[in-house]
């Protein structure tokens, strides 16, 4: 192994995952990225090779990389196995994960959007502490979950937040909650956020919105907005709206960030509508992947790859199908490596 070689795990995912990696990882690979990967399975294609959705190998190699580029892995809605991605959230301690979203084509619902999500990962209803109350001879009359928001936890995200818009030159953090109603448990999370602002006061201003009119205030004026802060699970609806703003899931990258490794994933899933079709559209694990670049102190090579994806976009009009083009998968790629040579 070279001594620049960075060592990281690869998981190509379900669905269209396969499809997306390999093409994110053509790019990688002209834009000369020092990546040296150990490719590995999770989710469905973990079960059918190796029997576990997640195997101990592709924890092992995370372990010992510390750093992971991820397809999306399918998870059976109702029974089945639990999430993939939320046992390696847990597994890892990813508790920070970090959704940019920026318009890059232009004619849409709204122009120059930058907007950054920073969502709690770990805490929360995402806990899964769950379960049934039977009465008389229906075992499931009542559903409970309870959720879990720690201070600790609470202050650790609120600080990755600020830490994150002071180191990118932003202004303002905003809290996203639903305090008035779930006063303990998000009502936490607005209290250690706004002790978290006071250590930031005069660098990065603070505002706090409910979850509901933040909702609905993305959708009427989004400029306001700059880094939102938030728990688990308004973070993880809050994400698919801002995705939405800047023209859909396909363009949408995240970074799962912990004390013990960080994963880069598309925030789309498998798609299993359009699985093997060669249309999906690439750009949401190839952003990804710059965020990777970032993290590594590769920002050099992470920017280029941007203004390549840019120029497709906007000068060269190359697009996939879900952003109103016809190029497929591969013709789109293809695209982004010339603008890079
Ligand atoms: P999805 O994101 O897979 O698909 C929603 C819609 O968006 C579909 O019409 C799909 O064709 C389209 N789409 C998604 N990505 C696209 C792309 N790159 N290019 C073009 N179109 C794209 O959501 P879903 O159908 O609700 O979930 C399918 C599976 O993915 C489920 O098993 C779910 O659990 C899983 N999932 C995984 C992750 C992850 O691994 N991070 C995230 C979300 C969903």
């Amino acid at each position: 192994m070279s001594a620049q070689k960075i060592p990281a795990t690869l998981i190509p995912g379900d669905g269209i995952g396969p499809e997306v990696t390999a093409a994110t990882l053509e790019v990688l690979v002209a834009l000369g990225a020092p990546f040296e990967w150990d490719t590995q399975q999770a989710g469905v294609a973990g079960v059918q090779q190796c029997g576990d959705p997640l195997p101990p190998q592709t924890l092992a190699s995370i372990r010992k990389t510390r750093l992971a580029l991820k397809g999306p892995l399918a998870t059976p809605v109702g029974g089945g196995f639990r999430s993939s991605n939320v046992r390696l959230r847990e597994e890892f301690h990813l508790y920070a994960n970090l959704r940019p979203a920026r318009t890059l084509v232009p004619g849409g619902r709204y122009e120059d959007i930058d907007l950054v999500l920073v969502r709690e990962n770990l805490e929360g209803l995402y806990v899964g502490f769950e379960h049934y109350v039977p009465i008389g001879d229906d075992p499931r009359a009542v559903a409970m979950a309870s959720g879990v928001n720690t201070r600790a936890g609470c202050t650790r995200i609120c600080e990755f937040a600020f830490d994150y818009a002071l180191k990118n030159a932003r202004k303002k953090v905003t809290l996203v909650h639903k305090a008035n109603v779930l006063k303990a448990l998000t009502g936490l999370f607005l209290e250690a956020g706004k002790a978290v602002a006071k250590k930031y006061e005069g660098r990065i201003a603070c505002d706090d919105r409910i979850i509901d009119a933040c909702a609905m205030q993305l959708v009427m004026n989004p400029y306001q907005f700059d880094v939102i802060a938030t728990t688990n699970l308004f973070g993880d609806i809050l994400s698919d709206e801002i995705a939405g703003l800047v023209g859909g899931l396909g363009m949408a990258p995240a970074a799962n960030i912990g004390t013990d490794a960080a994963i880069f994933e598309a925030v789309h899933g498998s798609a299993p509508d359009i699985t093997g079709k060669g249309i999906a559209n690439p750009l949401a694990l190839m952003l990804s992947a710059a965020l990777m670049l970032d993290h590594v102190g590769l920002g050099d090579k992470a920017a280029r790859m941007r203004v390549a994806i840019d120029k497709v976009l906007r000068e060269d009009n190359i697009r996939t199908g879900d952003l109103g083009g016809k190029a497929n998968t591969r013709e789109f790629t293809s695209a982004i490596v010339k603008r890079l040579g």
